[in-house]
């Protein structure tokens, strides 16, 4: 089996293979067209490899593969659900022995800190473990209808599985969709970003050692309109999972009409905190702060509209500020940088557009909005106060290191004004008062809502969004059912 090679030199550089091809039926193959891409390290504009680009016909190949591990009888189909959580759990294992492997990866591939991608693959191998507990716990009920018939429900399996993953968080995103799909007894074909394919192609190399049958996972990296449209499409998929922006959902859904695939939908957003004045602002600031700028605002939960109380609007301005100047930004492998580089030129160019139209749209702005230096596309934190509802940066998702703080006096006003989004994934609000932090957070529409903390994900607690951010949950138990189907067996006593 073909290993990607990769090793640290003196902390700063990892190497790699210059070329590395799709996985398919535990064989490293080349695309059936001969075509490749080429992969960039955003922080230094430098080409990393070549990577293999899978098109229609090499996804039919990997699901053909998929569907034949999943038949009836094979291997996979056959094997005891604690076995297929021990192959979890020896994944989790191996991530954790290579996890400076994988990290340097990511750092390689995403432009982020080298200690964020440490801490992404840590939380994807305790998926991994986490999900392999469950592996054995995917229960039915038993019933006894009309007194003369037995019956009892099953949790069964889907089958194909097609994860489409963006670039924003690579491993833990494969991991989200991966871990509880084999949990569960399914198969998966899984389309990495084409932007930043290579954790997702080391962990088929991980799966391979760890004895995942062949043909359980299938990676193919490619484009979103040729690889990830076919994929959606197949006729031989019958799940698909999907994290990006809602146009392209809006574009799989669609898809998804030929083979009436189960979804997951993991989308956008914009999600609101709301800053009462009885709260510790300093703690306020700083989760606000870290929301938005961690992994340079290309975080789907960022908080990116902060409604503050009048009475503490200048002093939380202030606190802002001073969060985002003393934020480190800068070569991701050094150890005190706190953001690295956006993901490509094109998204800098996107985020800087979005700094204009606040500028030109009226809003202040306090601090940043310019680009740091000529070589990789790194962006300065910036922060606008005097934001009002109807300026585009407070509408839009931007995906960048963008905070906009905007000023309300009344509850039910600023509710309102927080949700009349297009998005719902995520909201905050920061009291003291138990009853103020209950009615917000039971009232702000959003999948997932924080109370005095913010951006805080648990492989445990339940993720996905409402409205234009998604349906279907990631994490926790509760994604085991997105990739089960219930069976009922009824039987005559
Ligand atoms: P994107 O929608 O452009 O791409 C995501 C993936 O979809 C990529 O693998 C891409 O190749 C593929 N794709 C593109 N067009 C396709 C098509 N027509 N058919 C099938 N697949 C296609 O998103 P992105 O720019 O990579 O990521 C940024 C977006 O992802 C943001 O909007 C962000 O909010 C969202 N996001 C959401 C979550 C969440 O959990 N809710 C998490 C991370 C990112």
């Amino acid at each position: 089996v073909y290993k990607l090679v990769c090793f640290i030199k003196e902390g700063q550089k990892a190497l790699l293979a210059d070329y590395i091809t799709l996985f398919i039926n535990n064989q490293w193959v080349d695309s059936k067209s001969g075509k490749t891409f080429e992969n960039f390290n955003p922080a230094t504009e430098e080409k990393i490899c070549d990577i293999a680009e899978a098109d229609a016909e090499d996804v039919n190949e990997a699901v053909k593969s998929a569907a034949a591990a999943f038949k009836r009888n094979s291997k996979w189909r056959t094997m005891d659900a604690s076995a297929r959580g021990k192959i979890l759990i020896r994944v989790g294992e191996i991530m954790m022995e290579q996890k400076h492997i994988i990290s340097s990866l990511e750092t390689l591939d995403a432009g982020k800190p080298y200690a964020d991608s440490l801490g992404d693959v840590e939380h994807a191998a305790d998926v991994f473990k986490y999900y392999a507990g469950l592996a054995d716990k995917s229960l039915g009920k038993t019933l006894s209808p009309d007194g003369q018939y037995f019956a009892y429900t099953r949790q069964e399996p889907i089958g194909v599985c097609g994860g489409i993953i963006p670039w924003n968080y690579p491993i833990s995103l494969f991991a989200w969709k991966v871990a509880p799909a084999l949990a569960s007894g399914n198969v998966c074909v899984i389309k990495p970003s084409e932007l930043t394919p290579l954790t997702a192609l080391h962990m088929a190399a991980i799966f391979s050692e760890a004895e995942l049958p062949a043909g359980v996972l299938n990676v193919l990296p490619g484009y979103g309109a040729t690889a990830g449209a076919t994929l959606a499409s197949h006729p031989g998929v019958r799940k698909i999972a999907f994290t990006g922006s809602t146009a392209t959902a809006r574009k799989i859904i669609a898809l998804t009409a030929n083979n009436l695939a189960k979804l997951t939908m993991e989308l956008g957003g914009k999600s609101p905190a709301v800053i009462l004045p009885d709260c510790d602002l300093d703690q306020a600031a700083l989760y606000c702060h870290s929301a938005i700028m961690t992994n340079c605002g290309q975080n789907c939960c960022g908080i990116s509209r902060n409604y503050v109380h009048a009475d503490v609007y200048d002093e939380y301005v202030a606190k802002a500020v001073a969060c985002a100047q003393n934020r480190v930004v800068g070569d991701p492998w050094k150890e005190d940088s706190e953001s690295g580089s956006v993901i490509s030129e094109v998204q800098m160019n996107k985020i800087l557009g979005y700094i204009e139209s606040g500028k030109r749209e009226g809003a202040k702005l306090e601090c940043g909005g310019e680009r740091i230096g000529s070589k990789g596309w790194f962006l300065q934190p910036t922060v606008f106060s005097n934001v009002t509802d109807e300026m585009t940066i407070a509408k839009e998702e931007i995906f960048g290191p963008v905070q906009s703080i905007l000023k309300f006096t009344d509850i039910e006003d600023v509710l309102d004004r927080c949700n009349d989004n297009e998005y719902g994934l995520a909201a905050a609000c920061f009291t003291k008062d138990v009853d103020k932090a209950m009615y917000l957070s039971h009232n702000l529409k959003g999948g997932i809502t924080w109370v005095n903390c913010a951006d805080i994900l648990t492989t445990q607690t339940p993720f996905g969004g409402f409205k234009g951010s998604g349906y279907g949950k990631e994490l926790g138990e509760d994604a085991m059912k997105e990739y089960c189907e219930m069976k009922t067996v009824l039987m005559k006593m």
